[in-house]
């Protein structure tokens, strides 16, 4: 057994991960004088969220008439009708109210004439649910809406007295015998020190995995430690399979391009200078939600319509705004267009292709973030003491497509949940856990094997090929066949962890093995992702099957739940939640108007 001495540290509420839904859910802890812990491996205002750009939607009417239940129904369709009705009921009903809060805190937003705050169009987000025009529903801070939140929340819990661990990097969850979260085990990575910290909660907001693709607009640290932590404590993990590829990021780079340039009147044509989007979609054209551009601009490049020397990319125009108005709401992406791909938007198009974005899937959890474990008996039952947040959870109010400005205000609102559910749950004149010694040997066993592998395959090489393969095989466009190959690849490939080369022995500042233990945390969430596609034999949302191009609701319209153990994945699925929060007659949504339909736009 693996030998390490280790600092214990107590608290109410231990949040792993210091983005929007860690920053949300930590501030409402501490406000609530739950002594409350936030540990972070990146410096929290590094966060991927740091880099969202377009804005966070709320139903605030400040741009025209606009009101949650609208909200509600463009978020359930765009889900193509796989989440959770009572989660997104939540979610469209309390934006508002978080939105008010964040300006409150502190977040510069943008601001209309009459001093509001200033609202753009987004894509799937209408009026009349969905008979009428696009709606200015996206709450912006000019094209820097995630850095101005994240900022402004991590100012706020500092002044709450929460407590920050920077720079630890989180190994895995302290489970009880009886399947109770007690804390989690970390590495803090400037001193080499072990820490296991005590905890009556734990909050997973660790973010996507995105990285587990080769071409992704995310950061290089969004390799869903979360889900990998959770996975090895034999949890579930939900509807993987579901990953949106965002139409514009810049080819090449992956950089990302928000949805607000169309919002703000940009818009995408093919060599032949068409603008195809009026072809797919007749009513909303490039504000269509992001599934349908994305399949849209890969039919034009399949068809000989892609523009460039390859005909592999599509162009994004903005040329024709005025440049006052570039300046003054998409400062950030004319800079990332210039830098990236060498192009003035005031005078030319951006080169684009749909690039891996967004993860539908994650931790299933209910609408207060209390994490799930599904079990054939009780598809609700709770496990104590964990909870998830973010991009890292799966309430699910994304279902199989999220609507762009659906995540942000989807961290806010859950973090802020999770908090006031805590409030309930947590006593904080109780004791805290006795720590299973069992489980936190556990983590230090595999860390300290991770630490000496002295296999023959490299960290880096391993997961090149793991990013390849998934990029190839379970892409934009998916087949029984290519899927079936992706799975069998996929397989071998995590079978290979055993076979790991570390390089790096020492504790301090090792990002060979921090690397290797992320690495570790992409593999089963990548797995997941694959076998569930594998299986799902129909076309939701930002699952598009070749060879079952409809939806079918009588089979499928269920979560997919999946326990990846080593390099295998056990498959089961979980109903959908079908009823809203409140009848109409309470003042909720009629039942018919949710009824699920064909998703055109
Ligand atoms: C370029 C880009 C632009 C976007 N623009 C928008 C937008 O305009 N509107 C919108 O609604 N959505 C947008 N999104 C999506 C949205 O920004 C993300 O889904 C969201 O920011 C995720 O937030 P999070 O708090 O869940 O995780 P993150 O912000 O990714 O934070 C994860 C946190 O977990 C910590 N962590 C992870 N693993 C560990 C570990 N093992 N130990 C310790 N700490 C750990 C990290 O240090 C970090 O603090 C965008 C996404 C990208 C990539």
């Amino acid at each position: 057994m693996a030998e390490y001495e280790y600092e214990t540290h107590d608290y109410d509420v231990v949040v792993v991960g210091a983005g929007g839904a860690g920053l949300r859910a930590t501030l409402g802890m501490a406000e609530q004088g739950l002594r409350t812990a936030c540990v972070t491996k990146v410096f929290p205002t590094r966060s991927h969220t740091v880099a969202a750009q377009g804005g966070i939607a709320a139903s605030l009417s400040n741009m025209g008439p606009d009101n949650w239940q609208w909200h509600m129904y463009d978020t359930v369709k765009g889900s193509d009708w796989l989440g959770d009705t009572d989660a997104m009921e939540y979610l469209a009903r309390e934006a508002p109210k978080a939105v008010y809060e964040l300006e409150h805190y502190g977040v510069p937003f943008s601001r209309t004439e009459e001093g509001t705050i200033y609202q753009r169009p987004f894509g799937g987000h209408t009026t009349e649910f969905g008979e009428g025009p696009p709606v200015q529903r996206t709450c912006a801070a000019a094209d820097r809406t995630g850095h101005a939140i994240l900022h402004t929340l991590y100012g706020q819990s500092l002044k709450n007295n929460a407590e920050f661990y920077i720079e630890y990097f989180a190994i895995d969850l302290i489970m009880s015998e009886d399947g109770q979260c007690q804390g989690v085990v970390c590495w803090k990575l400037d001193d080499g020190t072990m820490h296991v910290f005590n905890a009556k909660m734990v909050v997973l907001a660790t973010g996507g995995y995105g990285r587990a693709y080769f071409s992704a607009t995310s950061a290089h640290t969004c390799t869903g430690d979360g889900g990998g932590m959770v996975a090895r404590a034999g949890l579930a993990l939900q509807d993987m399979e579901f990953v949106q590829f965002h139409p514009t990021g810049i080819y090449g780079s992956g950089c990302l391009i928000t949805e607000g340039a169309r919002g703000e009147g940009g818009y995408l044509t093919n060599s032949e200078g068409e603008r195809f989007m009026e072809r797919y979609a007749p009513q909303y054209k490039d504000l269509a939600p992001r599934d349908y551009v994305s399949r849209s601009m890969t039919m034009e490049i399949r068809e000989g319509r892609g523009v460039g020397e390859h005909g592999d990319h599509i162009h994004l125009n903005l040329s024709h705004l005025p440049p006052e108005a570039l300046a003054e709401r998409l400062p950030g992406i004319s800079e990332s267009a210039k830098i990236f791909a060498g192009v003035d938007v005031t005078k030319e198009p951006i080169p684009v292709l749909p690039t891996v974005h967004y993860n539908m899937g994650g931790i299933p959890t209910n609408y207060w973030g209390e994490v799930l474990n599904p079990t054939a008996e009780d598809p609700n039952a709770v496990v104590p003491g964990l909870m998830a947040v973010g991009e890292a959870g799966c309430a699910s109010v994304h279902g199989a497509n999220r609507l762009g400005s659906n995540s942000l205000i989807d961290l806010v609102v859950f973090g802020r949940a999770s908090a006031i559910r805590a409030g309930k749950v947590v006593d904080p004149e109780s004791a805290n856990p006795v720590l299973n010694t069992a489980s936190v040997d556990k983590a230090f066993d595999r860390f300290d094997t991770l630490r000496n592998a002295n296999g023959a395959t490299p960290t880096a090489e391993l997961r090149l090929e793991m990013q390849r393969t998934m990029q190839a095989d379970a892409a934009v466009f998916r087949t029984d066949k290519t899927l079936k190959e992706g799975v069998d690849k996929m397989t071998d490939i995590a079978a290979k962890l055993g076979d790991l080369k570390v390089t790096d022995r020492s504790l301090v500042w090792n990002s060979d093995l921090m690397e290797t233990l992320e690495m570790t945390n992409l593999m089963p969430n990548a797995l997941a992702t694959i076998t569930g596609a594998e299986a799902r034999k129909e076309s939701r949302g930002a699952h598009a099957m070749e060879d079952h191009t409809k939806r079918d609701d009588e089979n499928w319209r269920v979560h997919t739940v999946s326990r990846v153990d080593g390099n295998k994945v056990d498959l089961t699925y979980r109903p959908v939640v079908t009823d809203p929060l409140t009848t109409e007659d309470q003042g909720g949504i009629s039942l018919k108007k949710i009824a699920p339909k064909a998703r055109t736009f």
